[in-house]
């Protein structure tokens, strides 16, 4: 089906499936018609290559991916959507939704059923409700994917990719650049979107790392630390771990001393290597 980006197409569409949004999950269907060709090519969506798509809607995106892609699996959670999609992408023969909540579906035994022997990437236009969720569990799962391309709200797009070091870093900025290379790729109105939402937002890609970026010893441990030293924004490092690890005062003043970072640093100043070498400093504390 042609036009699936136009918003009378979707519609007359909706309209005749007797189909209503559901906020809850999430459903803000594109309708300008330049962003989805433009998330399948810098997604990576091309010959030999497997998609894995998370809520297809009324199948924008998964048809453009389709397209370019060997196969595209979606996971979708609403079943009302599943007889739209059986007609908007009744011409592919390379799709297959998969009616789920994608929290609750192995995605690595997905992987290995559906796209055994391609490359895979994931692109998708996710729910906001869940964005975090998603991102983390994609990247912590350790997936055999090369890249994440989601479209999420702008601020989220800024505190994914955020440099660790600088002002908008937090602890999923830190996780993040663990895991991958993060990009923010272009960004998209809030009207490129039926219903509009009251925020813009903007795509960005995830480029999987094969080897982390610093030597953290023992991971469990990093990301503690990193949890702990973000837990309390306006305190210093000191105080942050001393509480959240927790630790007494002394013990976490001689750790990061070892670690050779300043007691009084804020989280959002430390790089990720000295996240490691705090992490490395408490692994080796008798
Ligand atoms: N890809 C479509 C587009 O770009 O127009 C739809 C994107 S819409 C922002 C999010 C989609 O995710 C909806 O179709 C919604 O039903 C689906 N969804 C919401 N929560 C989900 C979940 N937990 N698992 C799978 N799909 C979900």
């Amino acid at each position: 089906m042609e036009n699936l980006s136009n918003i009378g197409v979707i519609r007359d569409l909706l309209a005749r499936h007797g189909f209503r949004f559901s906020k809850a999950l999430g459903q803000n269907f594109l309708v300008n018609p330049t962003v989805c060709p433009r998330m399948a090519e810098q997604g990576g969506a091309g010959p030999g290559v497997g998609v894995i798509e998370i809520g297809a809607g009324v199948g924008v995106l998964t048809a453009e991916l389709a397209r370019r892609a060997d196969r595209v699996v979606c996971v979708e959670i609403d079943g009302r959507l599943l007889p739209v999609l059986a007609e908007t992408l009744a011409g592919f023969q390379n799709v297959e939704i998969v009616n789920a909540d994608v929290m609750k579906v192995d995605l690595r035994a997905l992987i290995a059923e559906k796209l055994g022997g391609l490359r895979v990437v994931v692109c998708a236009n996710l729910p906001y409700y869940i964005t975090s969720p998603i991102v983390m569990g994609l990247l912590e799962q350790r997936l055999p994917i090369e890249s994440v391309t989601v479209m999420v709200q702008k601020e989220a797009a800024q505190r994914l990719c955020a440099l660790p070091g600088t002002r908008e870093a937090g602890a999923v900025s830190c996780a993040v650049r663990y895991y991958s290379e993060p990009k923010v790729l272009f960004p998209v109105s809030r009207g490129s979107f039926l219903p509009s939402p009251d925020v813009d937002s903007a795509v960005i890609r995830l480029d999987i790392r094969r080897e982390p970026p610093v030597d953290p010893g023992d991971e469990k441990t990093f990301f503690r630390v990193v949890r702990a030293a973000f837990s309390m924004r306006r305190k210093t490092l000191l105080n942050c771990l001393s509480a959240g690890l927790p630790l007494p005062k002394e013990r976490a003043a001689a750790l990061l001393e070892r670690a050779g970072v300043p007691a009084g640093a804020r989280a959002e100043q430390l790089t990720l290597e000295q996240f490691a070498a705090v992490s490395r400093a408490l692994a080796e504390e008798p």
